[in-house]
């Protein structure tokens, strides 16, 4: 993934936002990696929970907006448990994840998943999706 920097974007409200969110402080990373060593959906994801950290802290808002990694993440809250920092991993991809929802784009149309499909998915995944996907 190509990444372009700026002082523009390190300064941006998006860095702001989702501190604000997630209520955490993203600048107490140092980058270690317990969170993505011990994350159980790394295989679905484009970029590691503690790339997401640092591209946030940087304020790659476009790259965290367009990632997968943010839809892949099952907020287990194993990251949560394993940082040493203490940052909560899970909340700030749901920051992410809400920053993005709130412009009212649907990640997924219920309508498109066919009525015999949907028949077959368990209750509460109907209702994560609902949580999770939709604005
Ligand atoms: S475990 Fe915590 S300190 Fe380590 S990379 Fe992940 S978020 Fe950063
Ligand atoms: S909460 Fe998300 S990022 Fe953290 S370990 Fe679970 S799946 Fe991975």
């Amino acid at each position: 993934m190509r990444i372009n920097l700026s002082q523009k974007k390190i300064r941006d409200s998006f860095v702001e936002k989702v501190q604000q969110l997630s209520g955490q402080n993203l600048l107490v990373c140092y980058q270690c990696g317990k969170c993505s060593a011990g994350c159980p959906a790394v295989a679905e994801m484009d970029i590691l929970p503690n790339q997401v950290i640092r591209f946030a802290q940087l304020g790659l808002k476009e790259e965290l907006l367009n990632c997968r990694a943010i839809w892949a993440c099952a907020s287990c809250l194993t990251c949560n448990v394993r940082c040493p920092k203490g940052i909560k991993i899970a909340e700030v991809m749901e920051a992410i994840r809400q920053i993005l929802l709130r412009q009212r784009l649907d990640h997924v149309d219920i309508n498109k998943i066919p009525p015999e499909k949907r028949k077959e998915f368990p209750a509460i995944a109907l209702i994560s999706n609902f949580r999770k996907f939709t604005s």
